[in-house]
């Protein structure tokens, strides 16, 4: 059994494609373990959660996704990310607003917990130190936690009392009984200087999850952004990474 590990989407289906794609190269994968932020920043947003749901897949909920349908106020946005936010909810179909309106906040899926920000607070925590994490591990009670959120590929290791962070930057880790905490970067916009594509595969049989980082056509997604007028920023920051 093969899961493929999906962060931050972000409606940029060019990205999502090429993730589709590496990962079948790579030996392919039976189901989808998506973290939220499926829209939000990108210029596809119903293409996007059309094409997961062609997909054997869970999701989760990130604030992008409750920002696109209402459930929360884009007050606590940055200004461009507000207006991504209101560009989205208008361009959403009615099946893909019923899409994310189902979403939850925490599943737990074979030993592991999905959250979008943290265990802790799903929709707005940036888990980024080992403090933030050391705190956070005591929100959940699988061995493993998966995040998205951040767009920084990362790992939280638990040995004995204390936190290890670790980069996670195209290697394997092997799951031993350490508790972990794991980002797999963020599919639609990195944002750790690096402007591809990260996303992870989870290797049941192996105990292996397995980080990859992959091309994809970034122009096609700025063209798309600049059709539909989104903010100049965001289109920038796909070069960047950033
Ligand atoms: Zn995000």
């Amino acid at each position: 059994m093969r899961f493929a590990i999906l962060a931050d989407i972000h409606s940029n289906l060019a990205a999502f494609e090429a993730v589709l794609g590496d990962a079948e190269k790579r030996g392919g994968f039976n189901k989808i373990w998506c973290l939220g932020d499926m829209v939000g920043y990108g210029p596809q947003p119903n293409e996007c959660i059309e094409r997961l749901q062609e997909f054997e897949h869970v999701c989760i909920a990130g604030n992008h996704d409750w920002a696109a349908i209402g459930r929360m106020d884009t007050a606590e946005f940055n200004p461009v990310a507000a207006i991504a936010a209101r560009w989205t909810e208008e361009e959403l179909s009615s099946e893909s607003k019923d899409y994310l309106l189902a979403l939850p906040l925490i599943l737990v899926e074979d030993g592991f917990t999905l959250a979008h920000g943290s265990p802790r607070e799903p929709i707005w925590e940036y888990l980024l130190s080992t403090r933030a994490a050391q705190e956070n591990f005591t929100y959940f009670e699988t061995t493993y936690c998966l995040i998205g959120h951040s767009h920084v590929p990362l790992i939280f290791e638990l040995d004995g009392a204390q936190v290890i962070y670790r980069e996670f930057g195209e290697i394997e880790i092997k799951l031993s009984q350490d508790r972990m905490i794991i980002n797999p970067g963020g599919v639609g916009q990195p944002r750790d200087g690096d402007p591809r594509a990260s996303y992870a595969i989870y290797d049941v049989d192996a105990k292996l999850i397995i980080h990859y980082r992959v091309e994809y056509d970034i122009e096609a997604t700025q063209k798309k952004m600049q059709e539909n007028g989104l903010p100049e920023p965001l289109i920038r920051r796909l070069s960047l990474g950033r």
